[in-house]
């Protein structure tokens, strides 16, 4: 069978990344590297919208940035000095060209085109009161639903629109649009999803995360802040918050598995702050051992501060293959029962070894239970698996596609029971305090958490509006397309 579709594999799904530039010659083939940064967050889709001064120009496809945007014929027909692109994984809607960013709307006012990183909780609730109202949905992505509200604003101006539109959805989102007038960015009120911006000579650069503005040589001027929207236009950048003050709840996810460990977000270098996560795991729970390997590349950085606070050697225990691609095709089953290790095999340095395994998550256990098997296959003697979270017992809803809660093992096993589900001699996981003091807090406030943390405590700081009322998915559409 061929496996085009990266939902095959056994993992959750990331996110989103969103990235613009204003007021450079090479708009487009900056955008390209740009999203080449933020591949990461989304290998399903990429997406292109450039304008030059009087009309705009999109180019879309399915798969990866370099599939779609590699050739220079294809960034020749997406000329301006000014350009949106985005990297998606779905998190609402389904796979298809239509529901492929940005998103590009013709209004009274002119073109607009928008890309988003994060989900709304109510969309599918306000897209079918406008559906009552007659709004034609082209797509089924909820970031449409924003466009709807944008076109159906009675107010004036498209700043004005875009925020009368944003005070109807709920949900996390940074966003990244382009009209006629400038390029607006916009992080949602409690600020869930990362958002930068940057400079490049007199060029205005937004992007998710701050490894995006390194790969073009552009400078990090900061974060755009929780509630800030920031228009950029022929005038320079001007900055408002036109919602109620809320205090900041960004993902703390960001921090221990999606962003890249070379961005700094929200002013903290990822790759720190993992490092810190894992001598933190060590000090709540470290047994004797011999080295420490962790699953890469995952665990990396986590693994890399365990070892160096429990003075044990950091070795690579696990080796990964970078080439496993999207198209490759799978093994029968008669194959697969060879136990075919396609992503990862454990290196020859494991005989007779007690080993501390470390990674950053587990979700359905799949992964752990697949390492801790080839390690043990490799002569382990003893393995000690510690996992750079607390356990994840409830689903996201503010832009990372984890299944549902049925599926996240430690919502219905102990740890104990996962420690012998996935076969390991011992399990721990970073304690939630842990994580906080991690990321430099005294420990989490119980009444006004620093982050947002609901994968791990269920505490959702924003409604589940569509959740809530048993709808997950917008399924209002009749038509299946492909390319
Ligand atoms: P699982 O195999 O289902 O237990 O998933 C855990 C593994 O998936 C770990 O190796 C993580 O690095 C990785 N992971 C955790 N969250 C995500 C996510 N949202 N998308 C993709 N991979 C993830």
């Amino acid at each position: 069978m061929l496996s085009t579709h990266p939902l095959d594999d056994d993992h959750p799904h990331e996110e989103c990344g969103v990235f613009g530039v204003w007021g450079h010659a090479e708009a487009a083939a900056l955008t390209a590297l740009g999203l080449h940064a933020l591949q990461h967050r989304g290998q399903e889709a990429a997406g292109i919208v450039a304008y030059d001064g009087e009309q705009f120009h999109a180019h879309r496809g399915l798969g990866h940035v370099g599939e779609n945007f590699g050739s220079k014929d294809v960034i020749a027909r997406l000329p301006g000095r000014a350009a949106i692109g985005h990297v998606r994984y779905a998190t609402t809607g389904e796979v298809a060209i239509r529901n492929v960013q940005p998103l590009f709307a013709d209004f009274e006012f002119g073109g607009l085109a928008i890309c988003h990183n994060g989900n709304l909780t109510n969309s599918y609730h306000v897209r079918r009161q406008l559906v009552r109202r007659g709004s034609l949905f082209q797509s089924t992505s909820d970031t449409e639903v924003i466009v709807h509200l944008i076109a159906t604003s009675l107010k004036q101006s498209i700043e004005e629109r875009l925020v009368d539109a944003l005070r109807q959805v709920q949900g996390a989102y940074s966003l990244v649009a382009l009209t006629q007038e400038g390029l607006i960015a916009m992080r949602d009120p409690l600020g869930v999803r990362p958002l930068v911006l940057g400079r490049l000579g007199d060029a205005w650069i937004v992007a998710s995360e701050s490894c995006a503005l390194d790969i073009i040589g552009a400078s990090l001027v900061r974060d755009v802040e929780a509630g800030e929207l920031v228009m950029i236009g022929p005038a320079g950048l001007r900055s408002t918050k036109p919602f109620e003050r809320a205090r900041k709840r960004l993902c703390i996810f960001e921090y221990i598995y999606f962003a890249r460990p070379d961005s700094l977000v929200d002013g903290i270098s990822v790759y720190e702050a993992r490092k810190r996560i894992g001598a933190e795991l060590a000090r709540e729970s470290h047994v004797p051992a011999d080295i420490v390997i962790p699953v890469p590349d995952s665990g990396v950085p986590a693994a890399i501060g365990y070892a160096a606070e429990c003075k044990l050697p950091f070795e690579l225990g696990i080796i990964r293959n970078h080439y496993v691609g999207r198209t490759f095709i799978e093994p029968t089953d008669q194959i697969r029962h060879l136990g075919v290790k396609l992503k990862h095999n454990a290196n020859r340095n494991l005989e007779g070894k007690r080993i501390i395994l470390v990674d950053d998550s587990i979700v359905r256990g799949t992964t752990s239970t697949k390492i801790v098997a080839m390690v043990r296959q490799a002569g382990a003697r003893e393995v000690h698996m510690r996992v750079s979270s607390p356990p994840t017992t409830h689903s996201c809803f503010y832009g990372i596609a984890t299944p549902t809660r049925d599926q996240l093992l430690a919502s219905h096993m102990s740890v104990e029971e996962m420690a012998k589900f996935i076969g390991a001699d011992s399990l721990s996981f970073l304690s939630i305090d842990g994580l906080y003091r991690a990321m430099g807090e005294k420990r989490r406030e119980a009444k006004a958490p620093q982050y947002c943390d609901a994968c791990f405590t269920g505490d959702y700081a924003i409604p589940l509006v569509d959740h809530d009322a048993g709808k997950v998915q917008t399924q209002l559409s009749l038509l299946t397309q492909t390319v």
